[in-house]
């Protein structure tokens, strides 16, 4: 449903997170916008304000997800392994106001079509949404018939993945095949303003970023058009994460990678950030998704599938608090599903920052990183811990 708030509302006595640190400010939220930043907005007696004091509490950008699978996944364990669809309330209440719909493995049961209509429903509900063209395989499905033409020709459509390298479950694309891929999503990215992202789903296979370095050393496709993701699943691979980063490329960490004792290789979110970081990768380069309604299927070493469980959408707002409360600055961890994917995605400056003129997309956090208020274009979608707006037939928890 729909929610009609307040058209105008101010924020006082916060401390702002913009994600730098600007102290103790009022913000002025119309017209879906930012407004004002200030010491003291005064009321004014012509006009309605709805005034909400957020004294003690933190002020910071709404956060941007850029790998969700919105209309589900998976299926690896047959077609009743097939994962749901992403309602509105759990995204609000994960504090994500951006988000970045893809297909997965499945490409045949699972449609892009079905993807952007579930995209424009989130939009209309009151979240920013975004889709990327295409699945694991190559050639990739697209619904207009080229990745170059999907961004062009599609609002939603800002990139291509999630296509898969170094899994078993991959389509085994040959170099030649995703140096055609990423020249497709750079120039759809040129014609269009958009940042045509070639997003990759690495898995646990020994080749790693082997190709991506191939790349970006034999082509001339900058490395930023790469956006490697579940860089966390194993130290190897981390290992090259560090590298990529470390030679400017934007390096994607999963908050819903846990070790579990079935798969004790996987390195968590938080302690994933600080080890790149430790290895002199600038925090600017690197960001974090929670690849939310996704599988997280184990597999053993002859390829059987040995557990299934699905990834959620609060491991994104679960990583900002570890990542935190294990000693990195709260305005440097915000960077991470923020500024970063903000800066990524070429969505700055409406999304990611708070500043004037940019989306009123704002989450209220208490003094234990708990969330108390979100608002996105200005709506207030959550007011004190409680849902003010869900999907259609989204059930009240
Ligand atoms: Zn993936």
């Amino acid at each position: 449903m729909r929610n009609v708030g307040s058209f105008i509302t101010v924020l006082s006595n916060g401390n702002v997170l913009s994600p730098q640190n600007l102290g103790q400010r009022d913000l002025l939220l119309a017209g879906g916008m930012i407004a004002d930043i200030t010491d003291r907005i005064s009321p004014c007696a012509q006009i309605h304000v709805e005034r909400i004091d957020v004294e003690g509490c933190y002020v910071v950008p709404g956060f941007i997800d850029a790998h969700v699978h919105l209309i589900g996944a998976g299926g690896e364990g047959g077609v009743t392994s097939r994962t749901p669809e992403l309602m509105l309330g759990q995204l609000i209440r994960a504090g994500v106001t951006t988000v970045v719909g893809c297909l997965g493995v499945d490409g045949t049961s699972r449609h892009l079509t079905a993807l952007l209509a579930k995209a424009r429903a989130l939009e209309e509900e009151g979240i920013t949404s975004h889709i990327y063209t295409g699945a694991y395989q190559v050639p990739t499905p697209t619904i207009t018939g080229s990745v170059r033409n999907d961004l062009i020709l599609i609002d939603k459509v800002i990139g291509c993945g999630e296509i898969a390298i170094s899994d078993h479950r991959s389509s085994q694309p040959t170099k030649e095949e995703m140096q055609k891929l990423a020249a497709e999503a750079r120039l759809g990215g040129i014609l269009s303003g958009k940042a045509g992202v070639l997003h990759l789903h690495v898995g646990n296979g020994e080749r790693r970023l082997a190709m991506l370095f191939d790349i970006v050393r034999e082509t001339e496709i900058p490395i930023s058009q790469l956006t490697p993701t579940h860089l966390n699943r194993n130290t190897a691979l981390l290992d090259e994460g560090i590298r990529f980063g470390r030679a400017g490329g934007m390096i994607d960490i999963t908050t819903s990678l846990e070790p579990t004792p079935d798969n004790e290789r996987v390195i968590s979110a938080s302690e994933a950030v600080h080890y790149c970081i430790a290895a002199g990768v600038p925090i600017e380069n690197i960001t974090m998704s929670s690849d939310a309604n996704g599988s997280m299927p184990v597999f053993d070493e002859a390829g059987r599938l040995r557990s299934l469980r699905v990834a959620g959408i609060d491991s994104l707002h679960g990583a900002l608090k570890r990542v935190a409360a294990e000693g990195l600055p709260l305005s440097d961890a915000l960077k991470l599903i923020t500024w970063n994917p903000s800066k990524a995605l070429r969505l700055q400056p409406r999304k990611g920052t708070l500043a004037v003129g940019s989306d009123a997309d704002i989450v209220v956090l208490d003094d234990r990183l708990d969330i108390q208020y979100v608002f996105a274009k200005g709506q207030c979608l959550m007011e004190r811990g409680r849902l003010r707006a869900r999907s259609a037939f989204e059930h009240e928890a």
